[in-house]
């Protein structure tokens, strides 16, 4: 049972006037409601500074400039946004003329400009538009909105007059407010300050176009709910089981990323409820299918993502493969067992090396049609599964440090200690481990305190060097200016995929 609770920075507001201005929108479409910032109890300590520096240059320099999206949701719910965007009508080649040293645009489908402040990243947008393409050829060169034959959009780059325009293209209503920090005034033209009130996600727009434009606003409908433990509206969900397949269509490294948003940011056990509710895990993970009513499967899965909830909550890292590897570890140890049993009526069998290859390679090429993992992470969810094969196979007469010294030994215990939970023959193996990983584990907090102050000063120093010239901030402490093209834009990537995680730190 859900709680409607307003929340603090909202009981300022009078809840009639919000209802009259919600009922405007369903009728008109839009409807105009200014609401001074002032009279809401907002934390304004919580507006990154930097966001701020970005959104009064651009105003010096006579554009309009507003914060937008996700962190004004959030700072209405009194929680502490994770990163800051800036809608504005200058285009992206003028936003990186007021920055020029430290922007960058990026993007093709969507074109954006993230000014760079060390590890802040603030994402600049300019005001986008729902309207079709100009006919107008040198405009057209700047705007394009084309989509494929199933109405998805290829590009979104239609530039828009105003705010108005710019927040009819957004996903939900309670993503499409707009603050100016100068002024201290929220502008919503969408009913999106009732839904927050409401605690519920309403979709922007016809629901069937929206979502046949970018399928991925479906699985974000679903991440909101799980993330906000608000309701989404009948208009909002009742198209999401037709249209659901539609997500096959979506880039795999698109797939990627929001895999990761579902379950690696302090809400995977709600996701994982909803997204089966909806029937769009058995998407996101084909080979799980036949284990979705399998209830070992569930609670070893639900655990795993309580674990990494309570880790994001603490401020600790949780990673990509070892999300995958628990939610493929069922796929890839019963088709393991299979392809041994198959194995006896063969006449020349397969030694089991190969098999193993075989059967991760199977398993994992699977998956990427869905969600391109990098190679990285592909390789650790292999060695994650191979060590769970050796912790389990270890002889007596064998030498612990062949299997303890290697790098992935800790991660691979973690998950053998997470697979006991639910297989309680590995019990053994676990306290047969046991001492080695509290070994090896204090092994490496005194390598972390030997490398620390060598590598602090080497930050404090490149730190320092940054916040003077201002430059980007480095992958590695490369130097950007000697970068490739690829390289620099591998970095953009990784940079803003990091800070989109929290992994920045
Ligand atoms: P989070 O807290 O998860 O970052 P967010 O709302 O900030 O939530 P972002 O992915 O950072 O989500 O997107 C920023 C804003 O851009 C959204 O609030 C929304 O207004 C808009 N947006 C993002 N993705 C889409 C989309 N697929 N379709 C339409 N608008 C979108
Ligand atoms: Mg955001």
């Amino acid at each position: 049972m859900r709680i409607k609770k307003i929340s603090a920075p909202l009981q300022g507001l009078d809840l009639e006037s919000l209802k009259k201005n919600k009922a405007l929108v369903r009728k008109n479409g839009t409807a105009k409601l200014v609401v001074s910032a002032s009279d809401l109890n907002l934390d304004f300590n919580a507006v990154s500074e930097k966001a701020m520096k970005v959104v009064s240059q651009l105003q010096k320099h006579n554009f309009k400039a507003y914060l937008v999206g996700g962190c004004i949701r959030d700072l209405l719910l009194g929680k502490k946004p994770k990163d800051f965007d800036v809608s504005t009508d200058a285009t992206p080649e003028q936003v990186r003329k007021i920055f020029p040293s430290n922007s960058r645009i990026i993007g093709r489908r969507f074109k954006i400009v993230h000014v760079i402040f060390g590890r802040n990243i603030i994402e600049v947008t300019t005001f986008r538009s729902n309207k079709v393409a100009p006919t107008n050829k040198a405009e057209k060169k700047f705007s394009t909105r084309i989509s494929d034959n199933s109405g998805m959009l290829i590009r979104d780059n239609v530039y828009g007059k105003n705010i108005v325009e710019d927040s009819l293209r957004r996903d939900f209503t309670i993503n499409a407010l707009y603050l100016d920090p100068v002024k201290k005034e929220i502008y919503d033209y969408n009913g999106g300050l009732y839904d927050i009130t409401q605690n519920v996600i309403d979709i922007i727009g016809d629901p069937q176009v929206r979502y046949s434009e970018d399928p991925v606003r479906m699985i974000r409908a679903l991440r909101f709910s799980a993330k906000l433990n608000f309701k989404i509206s009948k208009r909002t969900a009742d198209p999401i089981k037709k249209l659901s397949s539609n997500l096959l269509d979506v880039s795999n490294a698109r797939m990627f990323e929001e895999v990761n948003k579902l379950f690696l940011t302090g809400h995977g056990h709600e996701s994982f409820d909803i997204l089966r509710k909806y029937h769009i895990f058995e998407l996101l993970f084909p080979a799980t299918k036949e284990f979705l009513d399998n209830q070992t499967f569930l609670q070893f899965v639900d655990y795993a993502l309580v674990s990494s909830d309570n880790r994001y909550k603490e401020n600790k890292p949780n990673m990509p493969h070892f999300l995958y590897a628990v939610i493929l570890w069922t796929v890839f140890s019963v088709q393991l067992y299979q392809l041994n049993q198959y194995q006896f009526s063969m006449v020349e069998p397969v030694d089991s090396a190969n098999l193993i290859k075989n059967v991760l390679h199977c398993v994992l090429n699977e998956q990427q049609k869905v969600t391109a993992m990098p190679m990285a992470v592909s390789d650790s969810i292999k060695s994650l599964w191979r060590m769970q094969l050796r912790l389990t196979s270890f002889e007596e007469e064998e030498n612990p440090n062949t299997v303890t010294d290697r790098n992935i030994f800790r991660a691979a215990f973690d998950f053998l200690c997470l697979r006991a939970k639910f297989e309680p023959f590995l019990e053994s193996y676990v306290n047969f481990w046991q001492p080695y990983y509290q070994k090896s584990k204090i092994q490496a907090m005194k390598m972390q305190a030997l490398k620390e102050p060598k590598g602090k000063k080497k930050r404090d120093k490149l730190e320092a060097k940054r916040g003077k010239k201002q430059t980007f901030a480095t992958e590695g402490f490369e130097d950007e200016k000697n970068l490739s093209a690829k390289r620099k834009a591998q970095l953009d990537k990784a940079r803003a995929w990091r800070a989109s995680m929290n992994l920045s730190s």
